[in-house]
């Protein structure tokens, strides 16, 4: 099974992509999750990525496509992936096209008001990924799954933020009716309810798909 996730910066993908490979038995792969490794290593990727990331705007679709495009040859892919935040514009979901075969999209809806809070105070674990919000820490600043350090993204700032959102309504937003069109698309909505709750609607729709 080869999936997509898709939904707004702060709409929740990363939660539920974990727990959608977990429940699968599936490998995530998230091209924000590279790029913030190859930031942290310090390599000439997350040199070129970094000037994107930092400003919002997304980094350039020849990079972007070469590192999906050889992260589905590892052999962990052969059991079904799930891809958190690729493709990222219609240039992107073509060249997947080309290299791919999707079963699913799942795209979570949310109330767009509900963004802006959600990614400044989110609070990310360092060791496993697992996010929070600081309104519900309690002056927490370790994760309470795994104990690890708890950090705020450079990237999750109002001005970044802001470019995030523009730039998901201008280039991601028209994936939606792409695969729509060709009818593998599974709308789920997303609320301020606990990702458990949302998570319930992402299996029916995927139990659905796979019967
Ligand atoms: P979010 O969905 O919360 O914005 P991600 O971790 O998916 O966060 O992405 C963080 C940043 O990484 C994006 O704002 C963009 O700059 C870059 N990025 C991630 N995926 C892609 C992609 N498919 N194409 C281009 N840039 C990307
Ligand atoms: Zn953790």
């Amino acid at each position: 099974m080869n999936l997509i996730l898709l939904g707004a910066p702060g709409a929740g993908k990363g939660t539920q992509a974990t727990k959608i490979a977990d429940r699968y038995g599936i490998v995530h792969i998230s091209t924000g999750d590279i790029f913030r490794a190859n930031i942290k290593n310090g390599t000439e990727i997350g040199k070129l990525a970094k000037s994107y990331i930092d400003k919002g705007e997304l980094v350039p679709d020849e990079v972007t496509c070469d590192i999906v495009k050889d992260r589905l040859t590892w052999a962990d892919c052969t059991r079904g992936y799930l891809l958190d935040g690729f493709p990222r514009n219609l240039f992107q979901a073509q060249e997947l096209d080309r290299f791919a075969e999707i079963d699913g999209v799942v795209n979570i809806n949310i109330d767009h008001k509900l963004l802006l809070d959600r990614l400044c105070g989110r609070r990310v674990c360092r060791e496993c990924g697992e996010s929070y919000h600081v309104s519900t820490l309690g002056g927490k600043t370790v994760c309470a799954r795994c104990g690890g350090e708890l950090y705020q993204r450079a990237d999750d700032n109002p001005e970044t933020v802001a470019s995030r959102l523009a730039v998901y309504n201008e280039q991601t937003a028209p994936l939606i009716d792409y695969y729509e069109k060709r009818g593998i698309l599974l709308n789920v909505t997303g609320t301020e309810a606990p990702a458990e709750v949302l998570f319930e609607d992402v299996k029916a729709a995927l139990d659905k798909l796979l019967a």
